[in-house]
């Protein structure tokens, strides 16, 4: 096994307030990265300048960013913390925002680094010092180092390098209060769908398995709680959502995703899918594949996080909304190209072919 993270993570109500004092180890200036409102709105941008006001650090903010984030926003905030003179980067948000930080870190440390070279991960200088506060309970993009993009052709890829880790990371489970129910939904069934694809993955080994299983059973059982009820989450389902959706992303840091996520891809490009409910719609048929082609391992699945296959499926199809999506022929050939020796499809367990990817396209969009 090889299992290196080096993000310091720190969660649990008022994390922030409790631990100014470690802004001040950054650096004395910085840039923070957002999104348009949801920062603000769920309380994390203030305790974030709250705490640097507390330790003398100055800050400027950058709130462009969308989700399914540009990597051209992030080449643009990196100039701007340059110009700022900003020692480390300060991320606040969902996993866009977050995704969005790691580069903009090294960008500003990079600043003619153009996007071609930072997909291949060609860089010279360290990225500045990256510090993450998660609002969303789904991408654990708080330890993951990954960086999910879209490019200017606008397709989504990931970029994953030891060197883009976060130095520190804070969940306070609080600021999902002001989570939409759809989010609260979409991003936990993309935190099960890691927990499930790294599990199945070729690559898993028992670090991972540990890791992926927790998430699991966290999820099945809460999700089942939270579907049940139409009010809002209480402080304990959401603190059990978050940890969940950490314990995913320390799955996927060791294994990545496999098929599920790449094929969930196109349909937030094309068709506005959010993200979560993307990479859902094929975690039933990667489940039934898994079922086939190893048994042994849905077996051991299934007594860590309890319940069965049927319903777990059917848990994930009462989350996932149903996609209103028709492919034409045409769509279908221009898509196809997109799985060939795709690493991420070939690390699922078995041997998923390019008949089984156009079959499971047809199946869910081609009716
Ligand atoms: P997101 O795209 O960051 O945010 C979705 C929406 O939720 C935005 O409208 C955002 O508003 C809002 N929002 C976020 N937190 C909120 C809060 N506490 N209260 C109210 N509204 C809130 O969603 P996400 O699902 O967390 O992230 C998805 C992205 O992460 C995708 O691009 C995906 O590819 C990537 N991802 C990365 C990894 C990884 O390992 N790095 C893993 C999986 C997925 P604002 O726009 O105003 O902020
Ligand atoms: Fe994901």
């Amino acid at each position: 096994m090889d299992f290196y993270m080096s993000t310091r993570l720190i969660t649990g109500n008022n994390c922030i307030l409790n631990n100014a004092e470690m802004f001040s180890e950054m650096g004395q200036r910085c840039l923070i990265v957002t999104g348009k409102s949801s920062a603000k709105r769920c309380g994390a941008l203030g305790d974030v300048t709250e705490a640097l006001g507390r330790v003398g650090i100055g800050y400027s903010i950058y709130d462009e960013i969308v989700q399914n984030p540009t990597i051209a926003s992030c080449i643009e905030a990196g100039k701007l913390a340059k110009g700022y003179g900003a020692d480390f980067i300060i991320g606040i948000g969902g996993g866009s925002p977050l995704d969005a930080a790691k580069i903009v870190a090294v960008c500003a440390a990079n600043p003619k680094t153009e996007e071609d070279d930072l997909y291949a991960r060609k860089w010279i200088k360290d990225a500045l010092p990256v510090l993450l506060i998660g609002t969303t309970a789904g991408t654990g993009s708080e330890v993951t180092p990954v960086s999910v993009l879209t490019d200017s052709r606008g397709r989504k890829r990931s970029i994953r390098d030891e060197r883009i880790y976060a130095k520190i990371s804070f969940g306070d489970p609080r600021y999902t209060e002001t989570l939409p129910r759809k989010f609260v939904l979409s991003t936990a069934v993309d935190a099960l769908a890691h927990c499930i694809e790294s599990y199945f993955s070729k690559k898993a080994n028992d670090i991972s398995a540990a890791f992926a299983l927790r998430g699991a059973a966290i999820l099945r059982e809460t999700l089942g709680s939270v579907l049940q009820s139409n009010t809002k989450l209480d402080s304990d389902q959401r603190e059990r959502l978050y940890n969940a959706s950490i314990l995913g992303g320390l799955a996927i840091s060791v294994t990545g995703t496999t098929f599920p996520h790449n094929m969930g891809y196109f349909l937030s490009e094309d068709y506005g899918v959010a993200h979560g409910n993307a990479c859902a719609v094929y975690l039933p048929e990667l489940l039934r594949y898994a079922e086939k082609c190893a048994p042994e391992r849905i077996s051991s699945f299934f007594a860590a996080i309890g319940g069965d296959i049927d319903c777990l499926i059917d848990l994930i199809e009462r989350i996932t909304p149903k996609l209103d999506i028709i492919l034409t022929e045409e769509d279908i050939k221009r898509l196809m190209p997109r799985w060939e020796n795709n690493s991420s499809v070939a690390s699922t367990v078995g041997n998923v072919t390019a008949d089984m990817i156009e079959k499971i396209l047809r199946d869910k969009f081609c009716k």
